[in-house]
């Protein structure tokens, strides 16, 4: 019989744990007041107000799996700039490779041997012969899709509902009224988009009546959906997105930008995924902004187009000497095999952890884990596409677990209850996260 948790003891705790973190964080929350009258919201991007607190705490410093703040506390950094630092902060051989080709000129707008190496070895990974380098995994999405409209000479692009691929005009829709014509998700700016189709994860019929028009150009996805929590394929559904594609002239873009966490290759690997565009950002470059675009043969011969291929593609400061050098030594050093086992080993012992705490103590949640990200949801089972997700999301035990967390030192991306393992996190710094876990369930259900 699962526990109830009641709504005023979740209102009664969030409070407490709030003024706690305003009166232990004196020196972020005078800096915050000092940033608001600089910077826009008071931070350098909007989405650092995102963190639990009334205001983000300011960093002092960063190095692998910790994180230190300007009033002294120390925390488990389970967050790892949501996968920019799933490396770790600051990776000695990333840091050391930047600080080696600093001094030997950063932007060029020419290539250096470190560039063969790095499209040599997302080969070895992913598979795809074929490579380009952009700044950020937004771009690999942006410049998938134009490739792809150019290949296939149409314009339509399907993503899932409860997607994100970064700042795609194309992926920030949502399905309202029928997936025909997407509506704009509550971001800012966004509207109604014309070329893009929405439907839910997991849904086969759903998938064969948007791709049946044949005017699709391309299907934009992750292998599993992360960032409507943990969402798996269920079996088969992949093969159908793949069989579907290929029947219906779409090209397939694999984002695997967060699924990553799932080994060295991606899911594409592990699952032996066949798709004609791969795009990874965020920690490939160890923190430094960089990311990758895997094509097939096949779609490189559709986008012949003559000498002058890349205005309006890329940026000035895209695939520059520096990346490279930055690539060349997070995938060489930092990211190996060797690490994902340890960190997927990591993952497993706090996901195991959780688990037995929900099952002990009863509380109606789940955890859900893919390599070496797991998440917790405050409902029984995983739900199965981005509507479910959405209709299970509870901003105020989302609050709760975040600030409390962070008021025991441990730090969870905003925006979900989500943890990811970097190579040097270690199995204390887990079971720490499992112990205030422990203490935030029995706190809730304290006067139940
Ligand atoms: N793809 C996926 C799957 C993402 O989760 C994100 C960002 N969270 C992006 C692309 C875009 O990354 P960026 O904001 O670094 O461009």
């Amino acid at each position: 019989m699962a526990v109830e948790i009641s709504r005023s003891r979740i209102r009664s705790v969030v409070s407490k744990e709030e003024e706690e973190f305003v009166s232990t964080h004196p020196k972020s929350g005078a800096l915050f007041e000092r940033a608001k009258k600089s910077l826009f919201r008071g931070v350098p991007m909007s989405w650092m107000t995102e963190w639990p607190g009334s205001f983000p705490i300011f960093v002092k410093e960063a190095r692998n799996a910790r994180l230190t703040d300007v009033d002294g506390h120390s925390y488990v950094d389970l967050c790892l700039g949501d996968s920019g630092s799933l490396t770790g902060h600051s990776p000695g051989p990333t840091a050391d490779a930047i600080c080696n080709q600093v001094h030997r000129g950063m932007t060029c707008m020419l290539p250096s041997e470190d560039a063969i190496w790095v499209g040599e070895e997302l080969t070895r990974r992913f598979g795809l012969p074929l490579w380009q380098i952009y700044t950020t995994a937004t771009d690999a999405d942006r410049f998938a899709i134009r490739l792809a409209r150019k290949a296939t000479g149409r314009r339509q692009v399907l993503v899932f509902d409860g997607c994100y691929h970064g700042s795609v005009d194309e992926a920030l829709v949502t399905v309202k009224d029928g997936p025909r014509v997407a509506q704009g998700r509550e971001v800012i700016g966004a509207l109604p988009n014309p070329a893009s189709r929405v439907i839910q994860f997991n849904d086969v019929d759903a998938l064969e009546r948007a791709l049946s028009p044949r005017d699709v150009a391309c299907v934009l996805a992750e292998p599993a959906m992360t960032n409507a929590g943990i969402i798996h394929p269920e079996p088969g559904y992949l093969d159908a997105l793949r069989d579907m594609t290929r029947r219906y002239g779409t090209l397939l873009i694999i984002d695997e930008t967060h699924t990553i966490c799932a080994g060295p290759g991606g899911m594409t690997r592990t699952l032996g995924l066949e798709p004609d565009f791969l795009t990874i950002g965020k920690s490939i470059a160890g923190g430094l902004p960089a990311a990758a675009m895997g094509l097939t043969h096949e779609v490189a011969a559709k986008l012949q187009t003559g000498k002058r291929f890349g205005i309006g593609i890329g940026g000035t400061l895209a695939g520059t000497v520096l990346q490279m050098a930055a690539i060349r030594a997070t995938l060489d050093k930092v990211l190996t095999e060797e690490a994902f086992q340890r960190m997927i080993a990591v993952a497993t012992h706090l996901a195991d952890g959780v688990a037995e705490v929900i099952e002990e103590k009863g509380v109606p949640w789940h955890v859900n884990r893919l390599g070496c990200r797991a998440e917790y949801r405050f409902v029984k089972d995983p739900p199965k596409n981005g509507a479910m997700s959405e209709a299970v999301f509870d901003p105020d035990l989302d609050a709760l677990v975040h600030v409390f967390m962070a008021n025991r030192g441990i730090l969870l991306t905003p925006f979900h209850t989500m943890v990811l393992i970097s190579p040097q996190t270690t199995i204390e710094d887990v079971d720490l996260h499992n112990r205030v876990f422990t203490e935030l369930v029995e706190t809730l259900l304290a006067s139940n």
